[in-house]
Formats: structure tokens, sequence, C-alpha cells
């Protein structure tokens, strides 16, 4: 008698779309559903009765992996354990995400919480980019910037998370004579400086918008380098994978691999900055395989 996988259940749990899913090998689900994230309470019912369907279909399910949009209270050892922190998003701050979960799905079901970031480091790192590599860190830059880290094959968790969209970076704007940072809290911070809705107040155009060789990619690629250096210096990845919707502008790697170079002096040994400085392989899969990544590793924890 052979007997059946364990069956993983995965959340990407975006601020705009929530994505379920269920699968014996988190690179193949085998049933999937995806829908605008809305209230708390209506998101949470939807992705509930999937994961009800999914288990009259296909038998229970053994563990889930949870990857959310944050802030996030990742800590079990913390009250606010599984919840969503302060965020601008329409009535989920403070909202317990597993405390849903596990009223609709049972109080056993074992479930790991954690950043969306988090969760695309681990799947890079499993099948993508990172392949392989035990130090790793992953950069999304789109609607705000964020970061997930791999150290020692382990992800990284502080006493909250790290928040490196609000590093602190110089204020290149001035030689540019534009203004353009958008974070409410900080001066000249790299979320306020190169995400997209920064390069979009600095130049009146959405960054999909401007031309190639638009002078907006060469300030781009400043700050981005900046970043890179900041995290080389205190992380010591084996590599650094640029994620996220501005990344994938043509040409602004090679853009930020050369500044990179120039700012990074020869001070650190490290390898060709085109194996350094990566784009994402699996990008809009990395959130959701990610999840069931998490999920497994419940089962069978990592190394
Ligand atoms: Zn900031």
């Amino acid at each position: 008698m052979t007997s059946t996988p364990p069956l993983l259940a995965g959340i990407e749990a975006g601020g705009t779309k929530y994505v379920c899913s269920v699968a014996y090998d988190p690179r193949e689900p085998l049933l999937e559903s995806r829908f605008p994230t809305g209230s708390p309470a209506e998101t949470l019912a939807q992705a509930i009765e999937f994961f009800r369907d999914a288990v009259a279909t296909h038998g229970p399910i053994a563990a889930m992996g949870i990857a959310t949009f944050g802030p996030a209270g990742l800590s079990p050892d913390t009250t606010d354990y599984g919840t969503i922190l302060t965020t601008p998003k329409q009535g989920w701050t403070g909202y317990g995400v597993v405390a849903a979960i596990r009223e609709g799905m049972g109080e056993d079901l074992p479930i790991a919480f954690e950043t969306d970031v988090n969760a695309a480091v681990l799947s890079e790192a499993a099948y993508g980019a990172a392949r392989g590599k035990r130090h790793v860190a992953y950069i999304t830059i789109g609607t705000g910037i964020g970061g997930g880290f791999l150290t020692d094959g382990r992800l990284l968790h502080g006493r909250m998370h790290p928040e490196i969209g609000h590093l602190i970076v110089p204020d290149l704007d001035g030689t540019f004579g534009k203004a353009g940072s958008v974070c409410p809290f900080h001066e000249s911070c790299l979320e306020g400086r190169a995400s997209g809705p920064a390069i979009e107040a600095r130049w009146g155009t959405p960054g999909h918008k401007l031309p190639d060789h638009h002078p907006a990619w060469e300030l781009e690629a400043k700050y981005l380098a900046f970043g890179c250096v900041n995290l080389t210096a205190a992380w010591s990845p084996d590599l650094i994978i640029l994620g996220g919707g501005v990344s994938q502008k043509p040409g602004l790697i090679e853009r930020v691999r050369r500044e990179f170079t120039i700012l990074a002096g020869d001070y650190w040994s490290l390898p060709d900055p085109g194996d350094y400085l990566r784009l994402p392989e699996l990008d809009q899969q990395a959130g959701i395989v990610g999840a069931l990544l998490l999920a497994q590793q419940q089962i069978t924890p990592a190394d």
C-alpha cells in the first residue's frame, strides 16, 4: 500500500490579492484560488471556504503556511502573534489572521505565519535564483520596498522583522533638482526615495511609462545600489535578489550592478556583480510556493 504524502496548504496574503492553494509538492498546486483582498472578515471567510472545499476533495490538511503582507506579528511569544500590525489598510490593523484560520480550520492545524518577502526568499532559495545558497537577501521594489533574509538557511526575524524599505539613504535628488520622498516618517529612506510611488511623485509619471533611458533610472539605480551595499555590510549574503515590479524595468539591474560596484569599492571580495545582484526566477509564483514551503517546514523542519 502506498501512503499519500501530507497535504500542504498555503496562503499568499497580499495587500491587494489573496492566493490560496493546496499541494503535495509546493511547485505543483492541486487547487488554487485568487481573489481581491477585501475586509478581513470577508477575505478570511473566502479563504476558509476554499480550504474546506479542498479538504472535502483531497482529505485533511497536514499544515498551513501563511505569507502575509506586513507589518505582522511573527513571534509566537508575543500577544500580537498572528496579527497584522499598524497598517494603512482599512480594517486590518490588529486583525488576527492565524486566529481566524484556527477558528475556521481547527485549533490543532500547524500554521507557519511569515512575511510575504520571507516566503519569497524561501522559494528562490529552494527552486529559483538562489538555489543551494544559505545566506540570501531578497528586496522587493514595488508599491513599497521590503526585504526578506535567509541566514544560514533560516529566515531572519528580529524583535519584529526587518523593514529594509526604511534604511536611511543619502538624498540624491538634489543633484537632479527634484524632490521625491513619499515616506511620511523619514526624510530620506529607501522606500521614500525609490519605491514605485516615489518614482511617480518625482517625475509625475508612473515608472512603467518612463522610457528605458529616462534619467529616472540612473537615479533609481543609485538609490538601490545604496540599499544593496548596506545589506552587504549588515548581512553579508551570498547574493541579493531584486524582485517586485520596479526591478523588472529593462536595463535597471545592469545599472544597479554598475552603481553597486562603484559604491562598494574593492572592500569586499564578492562574486561577479552579475551573480551577486540577481533578478528572481519564480517572481509571480514566489509567494504562494513559499507559503507551501512554510507548511512543509512545519512537518519537516529546515536544517
Ligand atoms: Zn521610511
